[in-house]
């Protein structure tokens, strides 16, 4: 080993999910919307002036923010913005997971939060998923230097009573709760409205999932003006240029057209109904799920031998081989099309093995 390398900061990487490119693909595997994004923001990208990248972009994305408090019903100064939740999330782990306890996640949830507290080198524990992989709330209420999880949780898409996130965020108001609303829009209670009740709350979201942009990146955070400025000035201290002009016109797009989101969360949960249904006569079995994809095994057939046979006609899903993950498959709610493509071909296999 060089000695230069004792200087590294070395980190094993998050996996994103496979991003195949078959023209006949059905793409299950990244929980990506199947509808495209607004008409306006198809408008605004059209319209782009070009001139205008010459110029730095507002610092503060003060248009996309205040899109965002408009529809949410907030003050500007309570409203955070990020190239996807993903840049949102580390910010938030380098302002407010800075002290020596360790911070608590799940053991089965977004596998971006071990890597982002690796590399930040923050301490963290992850209490165990029961059998049904449902968080137990007891877990969080221990001393510890922050707590985050995912509502709906990932990859399991189960959604914890508001009442019991409360009650999380109740017993740790000597430390930052952040619960990642991911997929928050495809049925489950949003934990916004308590931001204005506790001051130790972070709401992250994002819309990469049910505003169907998670090629534009952008996410956003809310919270009480405390913290949206402990985290803007962590954000001015890094790249005080996250959002560019694009990404700000597109979002506020997409964030104004209220009825085309109702209506395209509205068929993704009931293709995802019509689907859940269709997996049980098929064998499978799962946890509520009230995200935008389900999280399944099947009695007899081994998940592993599945995910190859799909892939193997292009339908791509998503497989944690490792732990307790290891017999399930991520499936993501594609359009009814694609999810009736999908059953038939399962149908076919699974009875046919
Ligand atoms: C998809 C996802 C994110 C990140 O999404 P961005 O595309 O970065 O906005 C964050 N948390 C969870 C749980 C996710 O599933």
């Amino acid at each position: 080993m060089k000695t230069w390398e004792e200087n590294i900061r070395m980190v094993v990487p998050y996996t994103p999910g496979e991003q195949p490119n078959q023209p006949d693909m059905i793409k299950l595997n990244t929980n990506e919307n199947p509808y495209p994004p607004a008409p306006g923001v198809e408008e605004i990208l059209h319209n782009m002036p070009v001139d205008k990248l010459r110029l730095y972009p507002d610092p503060t994305a003060g248009d996309l923010v205040r899109a965002v408090a408009s529809y949410y019903q907030l003050d500007e100064n309570q409203v955070f913005v990020g190239v996807g939740s993903d840049d949102v999330l580390a910010m938030c782990f380098l302002t407010f997971f800075n002290g020596k306890k360790p911070i608590l996640f799940p053991d089965i949830t977004y596998s971006f939060y071990d890597v982002w507290a690796d590399l930040f080198r923050i301490p963290y524990e992850r209490p165990v998923l029961d059998e049904n992989f449902h968080i137990r709330k007891e877990d969080y209420f221990r001393e510890n230097g922050g707590v985050i999880f995912p509502n709906p949780n990932a990859p399991t898409g189960v959604e914890m009573p508001l009442a019991d996130i409360e009650e999380i965020i109740r017993r740790n108001q000597d430390s930052i709760v952040i619960v990642d609303e991911a997929y928050v829009d495809f049925g489950a209670s949003s934990a916004l409205p308590l931001i204005d009740k506790y001051d130790n709350l972070l709401v992250v979201q994002t819309f990469s999932k049910s505003r169907s942009m998670a090629g534009m990146r952008i996410g956003f955070a809310c919270a009480n003006p405390v913290l949206i400025k402990y985290l803007n000035d962590v954000k001015y201290s890094f790249n005080s240029y996250t959002m560019d002009r694009t990404a700000i016109a597109a979002g506020v797009a997409a964030m104004e057209d209220v009825e085309y989101f109702r209506e395209t969360c509205r068929k993704i949960i009931e293709t995802r109904e019509w689907t859940k249904e269709e997996l049980r006569k098929l064998g499978f079995s799962f946890e509520d799920s009230k995200s935008n994809f389900i999280f399944a095994s099947h009695e007899t057939c081994p998940a592993e031998e599945l995910f190859q046979a799909l892939r193997k006609k292009h339908i791509y899903v998503r497989y944690f081989p490792k732990g307790r993950t290891h017999n399930h498959l991520r499936i993501t709610i594609g359009t009814r099309e694609e999810m009736e493509a999908f059953v038939a071909f399962l149908e076919k296999y699974l009875n046919h093995r």
